[in-house]
Protein backbone atom coordinates (compact mmCIF):
# COMPACT_ATOMS: atom_id res chain seq x y z
CA UNK A 1 0.00 0.00 0.00
CA UNK A 2 1.81 3.12 -0.98
CA UNK A 3 0.39 5.77 1.65
CA UNK A 4 -0.82 8.95 1.41
CA UNK A 5 1.00 11.98 3.24
CA UNK A 6 -1.62 14.88 3.97
CA UNK A 7 0.50 15.75 7.09
CA UNK A 8 2.04 18.72 5.38
CA UNK A 9 1.70 21.50 8.10
CA UNK A 10 3.94 19.56 10.24
CA UNK A 11 6.64 19.00 7.66
CA UNK A 12 7.13 18.81 3.51
CA UNK A 13 8.86 16.22 1.42
CA UNK A 14 12.59 17.96 0.55
CA UNK A 15 12.32 18.65 -3.23
CA UNK A 16 14.57 16.96 -5.20
CA UNK A 17 16.39 20.50 -6.61
CA UNK A 18 16.76 21.12 -3.02
CA UNK A 19 18.41 18.04 -2.29
CA UNK A 20 20.77 18.56 -5.28
CA UNK A 21 22.01 21.85 -4.32
CA UNK A 22 22.77 20.91 -0.83
CA UNK A 23 25.08 17.32 -1.45
CA UNK A 24 28.24 19.38 -2.63
CA UNK A 25 28.06 21.25 0.93
CA UNK A 26 28.18 17.79 2.51
CA UNK A 27 31.14 16.34 1.07
CA UNK A 28 32.98 18.78 -1.20
CA UNK A 29 32.44 22.27 0.14
CA UNK A 30 33.12 21.22 3.93
CA UNK A 31 35.28 24.19 5.10
CA UNK A 32 33.90 25.85 8.16
CA UNK A 33 32.79 29.23 6.98
CA UNK A 34 34.62 31.09 9.79
CA UNK A 35 38.04 30.10 8.03
CA UNK A 36 40.19 33.01 6.14
CA UNK A 37 41.75 30.39 3.80
CA UNK A 38 39.94 29.12 0.60
CA UNK A 39 38.14 26.29 1.77
CA UNK A 40 36.07 28.62 4.43
CA UNK A 41 36.37 31.37 2.09
CA UNK A 42 34.24 29.28 -0.55
CA UNK A 43 31.47 27.94 2.35
CA UNK A 44 31.12 31.72 3.12
CA UNK A 45 30.30 33.16 0.30
CA UNK A 46 27.72 30.09 -0.73
CA UNK A 47 25.74 31.39 3.16
CA UNK A 48 26.45 34.50 2.16
CA UNK A 49 24.70 33.71 -1.39
CA UNK A 50 21.55 32.49 0.34
CA UNK A 51 21.41 35.24 2.87
CA UNK A 52 21.15 37.88 -0.24
CA UNK A 53 18.39 35.42 -2.28
CA UNK A 54 16.32 34.78 1.16
CA UNK A 55 16.63 39.11 1.65
CA UNK A 56 15.45 39.61 -2.24
CA UNK A 57 12.67 37.65 -1.78
CA UNK A 58 11.24 39.26 1.22
CA UNK A 59 12.53 42.46 -0.42
CA UNK A 60 15.02 43.56 1.98
CA UNK A 61 18.34 43.18 3.29
CA UNK A 62 20.80 40.16 3.75
CA UNK A 63 22.16 42.70 7.18
CA UNK A 64 18.49 41.84 8.49
CA UNK A 65 18.36 38.00 8.19
CA UNK A 66 19.88 35.57 10.59
CA UNK A 67 19.68 32.40 10.29
CA UNK A 68 18.88 29.89 12.89
CA UNK A 69 17.99 26.14 13.88
CA UNK A 70 14.39 26.77 12.65
CA UNK A 71 10.96 28.39 13.90
CA UNK A 72 11.24 27.78 17.72
CA UNK A 73 14.69 29.34 17.65
CA UNK A 74 13.82 32.02 16.00
CA UNK A 75 10.52 32.68 18.08
CA UNK A 76 12.35 32.41 21.33
CA UNK A 77 15.00 34.89 20.29
CA UNK A 78 13.17 37.46 19.00
CA UNK A 79 10.67 37.34 21.96
CA UNK A 80 13.60 36.79 24.94
CA UNK A 81 16.47 39.62 23.11
CA UNK A 82 13.35 42.16 22.60
CA UNK A 83 11.39 41.48 25.62
CA UNK A 84 14.67 41.89 27.93
CA UNK A 85 16.58 43.95 26.25
CA UNK A 86 13.92 46.79 25.80
CA UNK A 87 12.88 46.37 29.13
CA UNK A 88 9.30 45.63 27.67
CA UNK A 89 7.01 45.07 30.26
CA UNK A 90 3.41 44.26 28.70
CA UNK A 91 2.97 41.70 26.46
CA UNK A 92 0.05 40.71 23.96
CA UNK A 93 -0.38 37.08 22.14
CA UNK A 94 -3.31 35.16 21.87
CA UNK A 95 -4.29 31.49 23.04
CA UNK A 96 -4.09 29.78 19.45
CA UNK A 97 -0.44 30.63 18.92
CA UNK A 98 2.19 28.01 18.71
CA UNK A 99 3.75 26.72 22.13
CA UNK A 100 7.24 28.07 20.04
CA UNK A 101 5.93 31.38 21.10
CA UNK A 102 3.23 30.84 24.00
CA UNK A 103 5.65 28.71 26.24
CA UNK A 104 8.23 31.37 26.15
CA UNK A 105 6.05 33.78 26.94
CA UNK A 106 4.63 32.16 29.57
CA UNK A 107 8.04 31.55 31.34
CA UNK A 108 8.88 35.16 31.06
CA UNK A 109 5.06 35.67 32.69
CA UNK A 110 5.75 32.77 35.39
CA UNK A 111 9.58 34.30 36.21
CA UNK A 112 7.64 37.65 36.96
CA UNK A 113 9.08 39.46 33.46
CA UNK A 114 6.03 40.32 32.00
CA UNK A 115 2.50 40.89 32.27
CA UNK A 116 1.05 38.83 29.19
CA UNK A 117 -1.87 39.00 28.41
CA UNK A 118 -4.25 37.49 25.50
CA UNK A 119 -6.16 39.15 22.79
CA UNK A 120 -9.57 38.58 22.48
CA UNK A 121 -10.35 35.98 19.42
CA UNK A 122 -14.27 35.49 17.96
CA UNK A 123 -15.59 32.22 17.41
CA UNK A 124 -13.54 31.73 14.35
CA UNK A 125 -10.49 31.55 16.84
CA UNK A 126 -9.88 35.30 15.12
CA UNK A 127 -8.12 37.50 16.86
CA UNK A 128 -10.75 40.78 17.63
CA UNK A 129 -9.35 43.77 15.76
CA UNK A 130 -11.12 46.44 17.86
CA UNK A 131 -9.40 44.71 21.04
CA UNK A 132 -6.36 44.70 19.34
CA UNK A 133 -6.50 48.69 18.75
CA UNK A 134 -7.69 49.51 22.16
CA UNK A 135 -5.28 47.50 24.01
CA UNK A 136 -2.49 49.08 22.05
CA UNK A 137 -3.78 52.28 22.61
CA UNK A 138 -3.78 51.52 26.57
CA UNK A 139 -0.30 49.92 26.44
CA UNK A 140 2.09 51.83 24.00
CA UNK A 141 6.03 50.75 23.72
CA UNK A 142 4.58 46.76 24.46
CA UNK A 143 5.07 43.82 22.35
CA UNK A 144 2.69 42.06 20.14
CA UNK A 145 3.42 38.46 18.87
CA UNK A 146 0.41 37.33 16.68
CA UNK A 147 1.04 34.56 14.12
CA UNK A 148 0.30 35.31 10.84
CA UNK A 149 -1.35 31.74 10.15
CA UNK A 150 -2.64 29.02 12.54
CA UNK A 151 -0.69 26.24 12.01
CA UNK A 152 -3.92 24.27 13.04
CA UNK A 153 -7.11 25.68 11.74
CA UNK A 154 -5.25 27.59 8.73
CA UNK A 155 -6.87 30.94 9.92
CA UNK A 156 -4.79 34.25 8.26
CA UNK A 157 -3.95 37.90 10.22
CA UNK A 158 -3.75 40.97 8.35
CA UNK A 159 -0.19 41.31 9.04
CA UNK A 160 0.31 44.36 7.28
CA UNK A 161 -2.37 46.28 9.01
CA UNK A 162 -1.63 44.58 12.64
CA UNK A 163 2.28 45.72 12.39
CA UNK A 164 1.16 49.42 10.85
CA UNK A 165 -1.19 49.45 14.08
CA UNK A 166 1.98 48.36 15.98
CA UNK A 167 4.02 50.67 14.76
CA UNK A 168 1.38 53.80 15.48
CA UNK A 169 1.50 52.77 18.77
CA UNK A 170 5.68 52.08 19.13
CA UNK A 171 4.91 48.56 19.88
CA UNK A 172 7.61 46.06 19.11
CA UNK A 173 5.53 43.01 16.52
CA UNK A 174 6.55 39.86 16.00
CA UNK A 175 4.91 37.92 14.23
CA UNK A 176 5.11 33.55 13.92
CA UNK A 177 5.01 33.22 9.87
CA UNK A 178 6.15 29.65 10.12
CA UNK A 179 3.19 28.48 7.79
CA UNK A 180 2.82 31.48 5.18
CA UNK A 181 6.81 31.72 4.49
CA UNK A 182 7.58 30.10 0.93
CA UNK A 183 3.64 29.80 0.37
CA UNK A 184 2.53 33.66 0.55
CA UNK A 185 4.53 36.37 -0.65
CA UNK A 186 6.14 38.74 2.19
CA UNK A 187 7.28 41.93 1.17
CA UNK A 188 9.00 43.60 4.23
CA UNK A 189 8.35 47.40 3.27
CA UNK A 190 4.99 46.52 3.55
CA UNK A 191 4.64 44.45 6.65
CA UNK A 192 6.06 46.58 9.70
CA UNK A 193 7.51 44.29 12.10
CA UNK A 194 10.42 43.45 14.10
CA UNK A 195 10.63 40.66 13.69
CA UNK A 196 9.09 37.45 11.36
CA UNK A 197 10.17 33.95 10.99
CA UNK A 198 11.02 31.28 8.61
CA UNK A 199 11.53 27.28 8.59
CA UNK A 200 12.94 25.48 5.92
CA UNK A 201 11.20 22.26 6.09
CA UNK A 202 7.26 23.75 5.92
CA UNK A 203 8.20 24.64 2.57
CA UNK A 204 10.22 21.40 1.09
CA UNK A 205 13.05 22.80 2.38
CA UNK A 206 15.34 20.42 5.08
CA UNK A 207 14.69 19.82 8.93
CA UNK A 208 16.88 22.55 11.69
CA UNK A 209 17.36 25.26 9.86
CA UNK A 210 15.17 28.26 9.45
CA UNK A 211 15.82 32.20 9.85
CA UNK A 212 14.85 35.65 12.29
CA UNK A 213 14.24 38.35 10.24
CA UNK A 214 15.50 41.10 12.43
CA UNK A 215 14.13 44.86 11.45
CA UNK A 216 17.83 47.20 10.91
CA UNK A 217 16.13 50.05 13.08
CA UNK A 218 15.59 47.32 15.73
CA UNK A 219 19.13 46.55 17.69
CA UNK A 220 18.72 43.60 19.71
CA UNK A 221 22.25 40.90 21.28
CA UNK A 222 22.52 37.36 20.76
CA UNK A 223 20.27 34.81 22.07
CA UNK A 224 22.91 32.19 22.04
CA UNK A 225 26.14 33.22 22.48
CA UNK A 226 30.01 31.95 21.44
CA UNK A 227 31.74 32.52 18.31
CA UNK A 228 30.99 35.83 16.11
CA UNK A 229 28.85 33.81 13.77
CA UNK A 230 25.86 35.47 11.72
CA UNK A 231 27.60 38.69 12.59
CA UNK A 232 27.73 38.19 16.49
CA UNK A 233 24.10 37.27 16.56
CA UNK A 234 24.31 33.61 17.09
CA UNK A 235 27.45 31.94 17.98
CA UNK A 236 27.75 28.29 16.91
CA UNK A 237 29.10 26.92 13.47
CA UNK A 238 26.66 27.68 10.66
CA UNK A 239 24.44 24.59 9.17
CA UNK A 240 25.58 25.14 6.00
CA UNK A 241 23.89 22.54 3.65
CA UNK A 242 20.98 23.56 5.95
CA UNK A 243 21.34 26.97 4.77
CA UNK A 244 21.94 26.60 1.51
CA UNK A 245 18.75 24.04 1.53
CA UNK A 246 16.46 26.77 3.10
CA UNK A 247 17.51 29.59 0.30
CA UNK A 248 17.11 26.76 -2.47
CA UNK A 249 13.39 26.15 -0.85
CA UNK A 250 12.97 29.77 -0.46
CA UNK A 251 13.54 30.45 -4.65
CA UNK A 252 11.33 27.22 -5.32
CA UNK A 253 8.67 28.31 -3.42
CA UNK A 254 8.84 31.69 -5.02
CA UNK A 255 9.29 30.94 -8.45
CA UNK A 256 6.93 28.80 -8.62
CA UNK A 257 4.06 29.78 -6.09
CA UNK A 258 1.15 31.05 -7.99
CA UNK A 259 0.82 27.57 -9.73
CA UNK A 260 1.35 25.69 -6.88
CA UNK A 261 -0.96 27.91 -4.63
CA UNK A 262 -3.59 27.42 -7.62
CA UNK A 263 -3.13 23.34 -7.48
CA UNK A 264 -3.36 22.87 -3.99
CA UNK A 265 -6.25 25.35 -3.30
CA UNK A 266 -8.08 23.44 -5.82
CA UNK A 267 -7.17 19.69 -3.63
CA UNK A 268 -8.55 21.61 -0.74
CA UNK A 269 -11.50 22.57 -2.34
CA UNK A 270 -11.98 19.06 -3.44
CA UNK A 271 -12.17 17.98 -0.32
CA UNK A 272 -14.44 20.65 1.20
CA UNK A 273 -17.11 20.03 -1.20
CA UNK A 274 -16.29 15.97 -0.75
CA UNK A 275 -16.70 15.48 2.56
CA UNK A 276 -19.60 18.06 2.93
CA UNK A 277 -21.52 16.07 0.32
CA UNK A 278 -21.05 12.98 1.78
CA UNK A 279 -21.06 13.45 5.41
CA UNK A 280 -24.10 15.13 7.17
CA UNK A 281 -23.09 18.12 9.98
CA UNK A 282 -19.46 17.90 8.99
CA UNK A 283 -18.15 20.83 9.28
CA UNK A 284 -14.44 23.19 9.16
CA UNK A 285 -12.73 24.52 12.38
CA UNK A 286 -11.99 28.08 12.43
CA UNK A 287 -12.13 29.42 9.16
CA UNK A 288 -10.49 26.96 7.31
CA UNK A 289 -13.75 26.15 5.31
CA UNK A 290 -13.38 29.49 3.26
CA UNK A 291 -10.39 29.79 1.21
CA UNK A 292 -9.83 33.22 1.55
CA UNK A 293 -9.74 33.70 5.17
CA UNK A 294 -7.84 30.67 5.83
CA UNK A 295 -3.97 28.97 4.65
CA UNK A 296 -4.99 26.84 1.28
CA UNK A 297 -2.70 24.03 2.52
CA UNK A 298 -4.80 23.25 5.53
CA UNK A 299 -8.09 22.23 6.17
CA UNK A 300 -9.19 21.20 9.88
CA UNK A 301 -12.58 19.08 9.74
CA UNK A 302 -14.71 18.61 12.39
CA UNK A 303 -16.59 15.32 11.92
CA UNK A 304 -19.81 13.85 13.81
CA UNK A 305 -19.28 11.26 17.20
CA UNK A 306 -19.79 7.72 16.01
CA UNK A 307 -18.63 4.15 17.30
CA UNK A 308 -14.99 4.92 15.29
CA UNK A 309 -14.71 8.79 15.84
CA UNK A 310 -12.46 8.10 19.22
CA UNK A 311 -10.27 6.33 16.80
CA UNK A 312 -10.35 8.27 14.01
CA UNK A 313 -6.63 8.87 13.13
CA UNK A 314 -5.60 5.87 14.20
CA UNK A 315 -7.77 4.32 11.36
CA UNK A 316 -7.19 6.57 9.08
CA UNK A 317 -3.40 5.45 9.66
CA UNK A 318 -4.23 2.25 9.19
CA UNK A 319 -5.80 3.00 6.00
CA UNK A 320 -2.55 4.26 4.96
CA UNK A 321 -3.28 8.07 5.11
CA UNK A 322 -1.02 10.28 7.28
CA UNK A 323 -3.44 13.24 9.22
CA UNK A 324 -2.66 15.07 12.23
CA UNK A 325 -5.19 15.86 15.21
CA UNK A 326 -3.53 19.52 15.44
CA UNK A 327 0.11 20.78 15.95
CA UNK A 328 3.00 18.08 15.22
CA UNK A 329 3.60 16.73 18.41
CA UNK A 330 -0.17 15.56 18.59
CA UNK A 331 0.59 13.46 15.19
CA UNK A 332 -1.24 10.30 15.32
CA UNK A 333 -3.34 10.99 18.45
CA UNK A 334 -5.87 12.68 18.83
CA UNK A 335 -4.90 13.96 22.24
CA UNK A 336 -6.35 17.48 22.67
CA UNK A 337 -5.62 20.66 21.03
CA UNK A 338 -5.17 23.86 23.14
CA UNK A 339 -6.81 25.94 19.53
CA UNK A 340 -9.50 23.78 19.37
CA UNK A 341 -10.14 24.36 22.93
CA UNK A 342 -10.04 28.44 22.51
CA UNK A 343 -12.90 27.50 19.57
CA UNK A 344 -15.67 27.54 21.89
CA UNK A 345 -17.06 24.44 20.29
CA UNK A 346 -19.48 22.70 22.38
CA UNK A 347 -20.09 18.67 21.09
CA UNK A 348 -16.87 16.91 21.56
CA UNK A 349 -16.05 15.95 18.08
CA UNK A 350 -13.37 14.45 16.64
CA UNK A 351 -11.10 17.00 14.83
CA UNK A 352 -8.67 16.04 11.69
CA UNK A 353 -6.34 18.47 10.19
CA UNK A 354 -5.37 17.34 6.37
CA UNK A 355 -2.53 19.86 5.76
CA UNK A 356 -1.86 19.57 1.72
CA UNK A 357 1.30 20.44 -0.41
CA UNK A 358 2.19 20.50 -4.18
CA UNK A 359 3.17 16.76 -4.33
CA UNK A 360 -0.37 16.10 -3.73
CA UNK A 361 -2.73 14.28 -5.70
CA UNK A 362 -6.33 14.23 -6.56
CA UNK A 363 -6.32 10.87 -6.01
CA UNK A 364 -4.96 11.31 -2.52
CA UNK A 365 -8.19 13.50 -1.82
CA UNK A 366 -10.36 11.32 -3.14
CA UNK A 367 -8.35 8.02 -1.30
CA UNK A 368 -8.88 10.09 1.89
CA UNK A 369 -12.64 11.50 1.39
CA UNK A 370 -13.28 7.82 0.75
CA UNK A 371 -11.59 6.59 4.17
CA UNK A 372 -12.89 8.83 6.44
CA UNK A 373 -16.58 8.20 4.80
CA UNK A 374 -16.00 4.53 5.03
CA UNK A 375 -16.10 5.52 8.93
CA UNK A 376 -19.89 7.44 8.61
CA UNK A 377 -22.56 6.78 7.12
CA UNK A 378 -22.90 7.76 3.67
CA UNK A 379 -25.69 10.33 2.86
CA UNK A 380 -28.55 9.59 1.42
CA UNK A 381 -29.57 11.71 -1.97
N1 LIG B 1 5.50 28.09 14.61
C1 LIG B 1 4.56 27.46 13.90
C2 LIG B 1 3.29 28.18 13.55
C3 LIG B 1 4.75 26.14 13.49
O1 LIG B 1 3.80 25.50 12.79
C4 LIG B 1 5.95 25.49 13.84
C5 LIG B 1 6.17 24.06 13.47
O2 LIG B 1 5.38 23.20 13.78
C6 LIG B 1 6.93 26.20 14.57
C7 LIG B 1 6.65 27.50 14.94
C8 LIG B 1 8.22 25.58 14.96
O3 LIG B 1 9.10 25.51 13.88
P1 LIG B 1 10.34 24.49 13.89
O4 LIG B 1 9.79 23.13 13.69
O5 LIG B 1 11.19 24.92 12.73
O6 LIG B 1 11.05 24.69 15.19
Amino acid sequence: MERIYLDNAATTKIDPEVLEAMQPYMYEYFGNPSSIHGHGREVRSAIEKSRKTIADLLNTSPSEIFFTSGGTEADNTALYCSIHQKNIKKVLTSRVEHHAVLHPLQHLEKTGKIQLNYAELNDKGEVEMSFLKQWLEDNPESLVSLMHANNEIGNLLDIEEVSWLCKQHKAVFHSDTVQTMGHYVHNLQEIKAQHIVGSAHKFHGPKGVGFLYINGDHKIHPFMHGGAQERNMRGGTENVYGIIGLAKAMEIAYRDMEAHRNHIEGLKERMIKGLSKAIDGVQFNGQSGDTDKSLYTVLNVRLPENDMSEMLLFNLDIKGISASGGSACSSGTNVGSHVIAELNIQENRPNVRFSFSKYNTVEDIDAAITAVVEMYSVKQD
